[in-house]
């Protein structure tokens, strides 16, 4: 039996805004996220997000949105 892993979220993150601060890295309970080498945030783990919105708030860039994926 494959079990497929569902996502519930998707990550956006507009690298133009984004400069590397890594606070929704740091924040995230779910270590969703991480800097890349281009040091802008990526969402490497989408399929841990519980869409708690945490790193949407704590950005001070105003850079990631939470998307719910409706089925
Ligand atoms: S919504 Fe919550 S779980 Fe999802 S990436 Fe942001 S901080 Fe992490
Ligand atoms: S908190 Fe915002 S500016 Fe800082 S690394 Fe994350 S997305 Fe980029």
């Amino acid at each position: 039996m494959r079990i497929k892993i569902m996502k519930k979220y998707t990550i956006k993150i507009n690298i133009d805004w984004c400069k590397g601060c890594e606070l929704c890295v740091a924040f995230c309970p779910n270590n969703v996220l991480q800097i890349g080498d281009d040091r802008k945030a990526e969402a490497i783990r989408e399929e841990d997000c519980t869409g708690c919105l945490v790193c949407e708030y704590k950005c001070p860039d105003f850079s990631i949105t939470v998307i719910k994926i409706d089925k």
